[in-house]
């Protein structure tokens, strides 16, 4: 029986799903601006099917990107014609994938007889039963609130933690992109920590006594189940694109802020296609209209992976934020909590200086529409192993972001507008 199991999945996993035998992910460092223009000029050469995990942005700082099997001799050649410095930061994608695909398994099969790992990746199916559990463990404190529908008819299930009636609210999501996978484990995790310690930790009891918590894990369901079983490099949503081939959109372009502009794609192909228009995407307008209709949300934090950095608007416009001196104050308190648990250090500061200038992007949109605390978080790491980080860094990156959320979260509480 075990044996059928194994080959069954060994044949759905080898005939099913995208496979990236030979794939490299090189880091790239451009060292002047025409370097760079010549990193974006490969970007959108189609027929090398690049997909950059990092972008190129100023001089000196490494872009990442998967190169496919076919692609690299053409890719390295080049870059050496140009004097581009350049080095593996992963050597073959795939083992990497086959790792996880192992792990995943393994872990399944031990949850059956000891429950639910937090330190594990799961299926949407089992992210959805977890959250179940938790609503059922914890009656008085958390519900389940859905706020509408996928494009493929998935429900977005929100967890609610409150001690009772409406209160101002803190909004919390994570997974818009599919493939950041530790960001929905860390959601869920987080989840978890937030029902056991209210009660016991003062910090959250008095921040829930405050306010409401309302927690999307996955924001992004469609996209993360494609993830799982077609292309573990998905990104998008998976909506259908009138006139084109290609299939989603970038759904942290497609928010009704600066939508359109720099550092969004109108290439339906392309991985930042920010869709036919704002709200587009029923995942981001079923947020828009929960969050307009709630009212009284005063702080709205995303999660995404990886570079390890704490951002606040703008990232359509390089212009300084009205609230900048406080955003940039709570941010940095916050990334010195997260670091002070294992060391890991992040880097602080608006998205268009931070990354690059993107439009159309979540923070923007609450932060214009008058959510004061704004914060996009990107998790471990810094590229070592980028989108696939292991396993075994799920609990130790939850616990250090957990601290860093807390810092925001206890001066949303102490500074009430
Ligand atoms: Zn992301």
């Amino acid at each position: 029986m075990r044996l059928i199991l194994l080959f069954s999945a060994l044949f759905g996993y080898i005939y099913c799903r995208q496979t990236f035998v030979g794939d490299q992910v090189l880091e790239i460092t451009p060292s002047n601006e025409e370097q760079i223009k010549t990193l974006v000029q490969l970007e959108a050469e189609e027929h090398l099917q690049l997909d950059f995990w990092k972008s190129p942005t100023i001089p000196g700082k490494s872009a990442h990107v998967r190169v496919p099997f076919v692609s690299i001799q053409a890719v390295k050649v080049f870059l050496e014609s140009q004097r581009i410095a350049y080095s593996i930061m992963i050597e073959d994608v795939q083992d990497l994938l086959d790792q996880e695909n192992e792990e995943m398994l393994l872990n399944q099969r031990r949850e059956r007889s000891v429950g639910f790992n937090f330190g594990a990746y799961h299926t949407l199916e089992e992210i959805s039963q977890q959250m179940d559990r938790l609503v059922a463990e914890h009656p008085g404190l958390v519900s389940k609130v859905n706020i509408g529908s996928s494009f493929e008819n998935r429900p977005l299930d929100v967890l609610k933690f409150g001690t009772g009636g409406n209160k101002p609210a803190i909004w919390l999501d994570a997974g818009i992109h599919a493939r950041e996978w530790v960001t929905q484990a860390t959601a869920l995790w987080i989840a978890n920590k937030i029902a056991s310690d209210y009660g016991n930790d003062p910090s959250i009891t008095s921040i829930l006594d405050t306010l409401d918590i309302f927690l999307l894990p996955v924001t992004n369901p469609d996209g993360y189940v494609f993830s799982h079983t077609k292309n573990r490099m998905w990104r998008k949503t998976r909506s259908v694109v009138a006139g084109s081939f290609c299939v989603g959109t970038d759904p942290n372009r497609n928010w009704d802020a600066g939508f359109g502009g720099p550092g969004a794609s109108n290439n339906p192909c392309s991985d930042s296609y920010h869709g036919p228009r704002a709200n587009s995407e029923v995942e981001v307008k079923s947020i828009v209209d929960f969050i307009k209709s709630h009212g009284e949300v005063k702080a709205f934090i995303t999660l995404h992976s990886y570079s390890q950095l704490l951002m606040f608007p703008y990232g359509y416009t390089c212009a300084k934020a009205k609230n900048f001196d406080e955003l940039n104050e709570v941010a940095q308190k916050a990334a010195q909590s997260v670091t002070s648990l294992h060391g890991t250090k992040y880097t602080v500061g608006p998205i268009c200086s931070v990354i690059y200038q993107a439009s159309g992007g979540s923070i923007d949109w609450s932060y214009e529409s008058g959510i004061k605390y704004s914060f996009a978080l990107e998790l471990r790491d810094t590229g070592r192993y980028g989108f696939l980080l292991p396993a075994k860094q799920i609990l130790p990156t939850a616990e250090e972001t957990w601290l860093g959320l807390k810092t925001i979260m206890e001066h949303v509480r102490d500074h009430p507008y």
